[in-house]
């Protein structure tokens, strides 16, 4: 192996095979870095010693696959590479085959500047030789193993649900697969196991997790592919505090496969609390929450700043920013306005008009109250002179929607919109100003490098304005909270849920629920939903049947396995820890997917093709 040779192998014979890294040709001297999967060493064909392997070596040229046998020697002082652990032995060739040669690829993957993507992805196998691209499919085999066996000690059986088969119920479009024995039928392939694993639960089997590839035809992001692999987990009896301990504890074998130790249990916070406090249900915690200061304006300041009685004003503080100029601080607040539902006041001239002193004076007080509370700005300590805060308000009261009637403590619609909004400034700021505050770069500390959180308590149901309906927010198998249970027709958008996210760093890792195991009540839900009876059996009449035969309370959750390595690697799109992804057009550059197909196979399935 090319990376295995060391100083105590000096002396002794040694076989490498593998790829030309690179080649210098000195004249009486040609070195070669040899490369396979576990590193590179340098071998050395010297005319003097040998001549006919010398010449030989003359012919070598990048990525031919050659095989060497040699003399392992410590190399001389002044030439040791202490960067790679062969550095500081070589090995002499006696002997050269060459295996296989190479046309010259587009790109080499010793070169130290990466190829533009496309050519990456067309030359999917040159790219993969890369080290980065080497070191993330290990890491991506490591922690998917690390999850396998923490799953497998706790009793969990890893059982496979099939690819072909009904459209499930995640939201979005299916991939749909022609049936040739009935044409004009088709499969969809699933977008998650879902009823698969409540099936699972019927039959007995009540600790299931699968790695699993799940298919969703939605439009594409940097974080998004149409297939994507998910640690799909479900268990009987559990309250959800056991989901999140099991999650917990595979996350942390996995972290650990990657060389962190994590602690856990993880922080905990209902959906409502992340909205007002991070205006997103999956806050970033590297940074301060928001805070809302109303309190801080008497009823004269209100009336100045054209504050309603009891409108929210929130402040953002992004710590350690340092020197803003009077220009750069106008552009920030500028920009905020242009989104719409934002009205900015500016911290900093409230400090300056003698008359709003008071006021200011207050937010600092309300901010040091909540450091002191401990939650959830602990940490952040307040530094005037270098933190950047800023204070918005909503742009316009907007009416309250009719179903919500006042319920407390739900985030209400009208104030979500700002909630939401402001959340969304703080991460633009946050960016804008990473160079300076320095939170997201990695310190090596991984309570520091990974702030992970439960959002809990989900609203049952989100409101679709396009379709003048209320839609299920997670998906219609999830349970209502008991407590709820007599608001699911008069007031849905109070309605919480038995359901939860783990989040990371801002990032929505996985999301899963208690499930409902009475059929009466998955009837009423699908009925909430605007499906009658009718339809309901149509879509899940399969499940519906399946939950009237003994079916026990059960619960779990899907994390995205692309995603946690793609964070452990420090990589900044999904496609650096999938080997063979597709594009953001959902192409698949290097197969050239998906194509035409012939007449003859359209015929058989019974298809036609419009011409769009
Ligand atoms: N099937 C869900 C999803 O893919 C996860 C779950 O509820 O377990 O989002």
């Amino acid at each position: 192996m090319c990376g295995a040779l060391r100083l105590s192998d000096a002396g002794q014979k040694a076989v490498l095979m593998g790829w030309v890294n690179r080649r210098r040709d000195l004249g009486s001297i040609i070195f070669i870095d040899l490369r396979d999967r576990t590193g590179v060493t340098q071998v050395v064909f010297n005319r003097e010693l040998n001549p006919a392997v010398h010449d030989k070596a003359e012919e070598l040229r990048n990525e031919y696959v050659i095989a060497v046998i040699g003399t392992v020697k410590k190399r001389d002082a002044d030439t040791i590479n202490k960067n790679i652990p062969t550095g500081e032995v070589e090995l002499v060739a006696d002997e050269l085959r060459i295996l296989n040669v190479a046309k010259h690829p587009p790109f080499l993957p010793s070169e130290s500047v990466l190829a533009n993507e496309e050519m990456r992805l067309k030359f999917r196998y040159i790219d993969l030789r890369r080290d980065a691209m080497q070191f993330n499919i290990e890491l991506r085999h490591k922690v998917a193993i690390a999850i396998r066996d923490y799953l497998s000690s706790q009793g969990f059986f890893e059982i496979e649900t099939p690819f072909m088969t009904r459209s499930t119920p995640e939201g979005a479009r299916d991939y749909l697969v022609p049936s040739r024995v009935q044409p004009g039928s088709f499969y969809a392939l699933p977008q998650s196991p879902q009823l698969f694993k409540q099936i699972l639960m019927i039959s007995g089997f009540d600790k299931y997790f699968q790695i699993v590839r799940c298919f969703r035809d939605e439009d594409l992001r940097a974080d998004r592919q149409p297939e994507f692999t998910q640690i799909d987990l479900e268990m009987s009896y559990p309250q959800p505090e056991r989901v999140w301990e099991v999650v917990e504890g595979f996350l942390g074998a996995a972290f650990k496969a990657a060389g962190h130790q994590i602690k856990s249990p993880f922080p905990r916070m209902t959906y409502d609390e992340a909205i007002r406090l991070y205006g997103s249900d999956k806050p970033d915690r590297r940074l301060p929450a928001m805070i809302d200061v109303r309190g801080a304006f008497d009823a004269a300041q209100r009336d100045r700043l054209k504050l309603g009685n009891d409108e929210p004003v929130l402040q953002i503080r992004i710590p350690r920013v340092g020197q803003v100029s009077g220009t750069e601080r106008r552009k920030v607040l500028d920009e905020a306005r242009q989104n719409g539902k934002l009205r900015t006041i500016d911290y900093y001239s409230l400090q300056k008009d003698a008359e709003l002193a008071l006021a200011s004076t207050r937010v600092d007080k309300l901010y040091n109250e909540s450091i002191k509370a401990g939650q959830p700005n602990e940490g952040f300590e307040a530094d005037d002179a270098s933190d950047f805060v800023i204070l918005v308000a909503g742009k316009q009261s907007l009416p309250e929607h009719p179903s919500e009637g006042g319920v407390k403590p739900e985030v209400k619609q009208h104030d979500k919109a700002l909630f939401t909004s402001a959340g969304q400034l703080r991460l633009d700021l946050a960016r804008r100003y990473a160079d300076r505050h320095g939170a997201f770069k990695r310190t090596g500390d991984p309570s520091k490098d990974y702030k992970f959180l439960w959002v809990t308590d989900f609203p049952m149901f989100e409101y679709d304005e396009e379709g003048k309906r209320w839609a299920a927010a997670h998906h219609p198998f999830t349970s209502p909270h008991e407590r709820d249970m007599d608001k699911l027709e008069s007031d849905p958008g109070a309605v919480r849920a038995l359901a939860y996210d783990v989040v990371l760093n801002g990032t929505e890792l996985g999301s899963g629920s208690i499930r409902i195991h009475r059929q009466d009540i998955q009837q009423k839900i699908f009925h909430a939903l605007g499906m009658t009876e009718q339809e309901a059996r149509n879509r899940f009449g399969f499940f519906l049947e399946a939950l009237e035969y003994g079916t026990p309370p059960h619960g779990g959750i899907a994390l995205g396995l692309d995603r946690i390595v793609m964070i452990l690697a420090g990589a900044d799109s999904l496609r650096e820890v999938i080997p063979f992804p597709k594009t953001a057009r959902a192409v698949d550059l290097m197969v050239d997917a998906p194509t035409p197909v012939s007449e003859a196979q359209l015929k058989e399935l019974g298809i036609r093709v419009l011409k769009i």
